[in-house]
């Protein structure tokens, strides 16, 4: 018989999350003060996040213990499994093993929920009683309500406009976790009212939804911001991902050629791929492939500099690949790939050439992703998709060579919630867009001067 999911016990759960950061080769320069030009401390900080959260996010500790209580409610769906996907494998006619980690049978659907419950967790402990965030497709969101109900917080999502009425049932599943979800720009906050006294029928952002929750946060006692990508402790929580797949992969005696995720702020990338670091300094032959859409082309086209993680310029300054703080995506249906930048330490890790990355437009993607639900089963996210798409190009690179390589991505999460989408392409209506230079070169005039080092 052969062992097509490949699961771990529950008593095989890690118990400790894995930080990258004393293992980077180089590190990103310190997080900047706008006003002042200089580094950040805790103390800047503390208004809109819990200090716990704070000293995770400039830890040089390898090793950071998992709390029993944030245990206690990963096992609700955690050890995820981790399929050989055999069936993919003869359809495409490779010689190459094709694996995927399954990280949409969380109640979420997604890997979010990986950090949501840990910021839930230690805001709680630190005596917050309110969390304020964005999302855009609802994905963070609801991950984020989910993780509040069950610690007891209040919560308070801002969510981009257009998706708000475009993606009815991920605001309904908010509300079902009881939180308060609100359109945005709103006329709540001074970054939303601004925006619609210029643009009254502004569809929003996920730049401008961060502002809004920021400001939320900054302005009221009881509250702070939790953020679902991007930020050190998130990339964190989510190294559970690759410890899993490591003792998954030992258990049936393979080790990965290459290491596939979709890339929106980099957090379900990293997640799977970080805890392979030590083995790539340490000479084994792995590859990282990062995948963003066409239209968000942040680490194939975006500079890296020094830049703001909203629009509204409240937040600040971080070395990362960005296409302007400005940058408003083009309506894709990958809602979760849509960040105008990237998280630091991939960003940093993609300038150093360890980390590759590629770009594809829609339709490819979702070809992909129809030709595997056929053969897999699983209905991916329009997300998660980019990853499987970049699996097909190397398991065919690998029919080319004749080489066994070990291919392995990151399904992320299931697309039951993004089937109008996929209505779209059937129905050939999806464009191939890619966003132009001359409108990338225009968002990056407006980049704040920080020399980058
Ligand atoms: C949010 C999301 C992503 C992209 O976010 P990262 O932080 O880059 O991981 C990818 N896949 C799914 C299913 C998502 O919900």
């Amino acid at each position: 018989m052969i062992t097509k999911k490949v699961n771990l016990d529950e008593r095989e759960l890690p118990k400790a999350w894995y930080n990258i950061m004393p293992d980077m080769p180089v590190m990103p320069g310190p997080t900047i003060h706008p006003g002042t030009g200089q580094p950040i401390g805790p103390d800047d900080l503390a208004p809109i996040f819990p200090m716990r959260l704070i000293e995770q996010e400039v830890s040089q500790e390898r090793w950071i213990d998992i709390p029993e209580e944030i245990l206690d409610i990963y096992r609700l769906w955690r050890p995820t499994p981790l399929y050989r996907a055999y069936h993919l494998e003869e359809v495409l006619g490779t010689p190459a093993k094709i694996y995927y980690k399954y990280e949409g049978v969380s109640p979420a659907g997604s890997h979010k929920p990986n950090t949501s419950i840990a910021q839930a967790y230690y805001n709680q402990k630190e005596g917050v009683k309110r969390l304020a965030t964005e999302t855009g497709a609802g994905q963070w969101g609801s991950a984020l309500s989910l993780a509040c109900k069950l610690f007891g917080l209040e919560c308070t999502v801002y969510m981009v406009k257009v998706s708000y009425h475009q993606k009815p049932y991920r605001r309904s599943m908010m509300q079902v976790w009881g939180s308060e979800v609100i359109p945005s720009p709103s006329d709540r906050t001074n970054a939303g009212r601004g925006i619609l006294s210029r643009d009254p029928d502004s569809p929003g952002s996920l730049g401008i939804a961060i502002s809004e929750a920021v400001e939320d946060a900054a302005t009221r006692e009881d509250t702070k911001y939790s953020l679902g990508s991007v930020l050190n402790h998130v990339l964190l929580h989510q190294s559970i991902i690759g410890l899993e797949v490591k003792e998954q992969l030992r258990k049936v005696g393979d080790k990965p050629s290459v290491l596939i995720g979709s890339c929106g702020g980099g957090s379900n990338f990293a997640g799977l791929a970080f805890p392979f670091m030590p083995e790539k300094a340490a000479g084994e032959d792995i590859r990282f492939v990062a995948v963003e859409p066409t239209s968000c082309p942040t680490l194939t086209k975006g500079v890296y500099a020094y830049d703001f993680g909203d629009t509204a310029q409240m937040t600040p300054l971080m070395p990362m690949y960005t296409l302007g703080h400005d940058f408003v995506p083009p309506g894709i249906h990958a809602g979760g790939l849509r960040y105008h930048a990237d998280s630091p330490l991939v960003s940093i890790l993609h300038r150093e050439g360890i980390v590759e990355a590629v770009a594809y437009t829609q339709n490819p993607v979702f070809q992909a992703a129809v030709t595997f639900a056929q053969v897999e089963g699983i209905i991916p996210a329009p997300e998660s998709a980019h990853a499987i798409k970049a699996a097909f190009d190397e398991a065919l690179r690998c029919k080319e060579t004749g080489k066994e390589e070990v291919i392995v991505f990151n399904l992320s999460g299931h697309g039951h919630f993004d089937m109008a989408a996929y209505d779209a392409f059937l129905a050939g209506e999806l464009e191939d867009y890619t966003y132009p230079q001359e409108k990338i070169a225009e968002s990056l005039k407006k980049l704040p001067k920080v020399d980058i080092g």
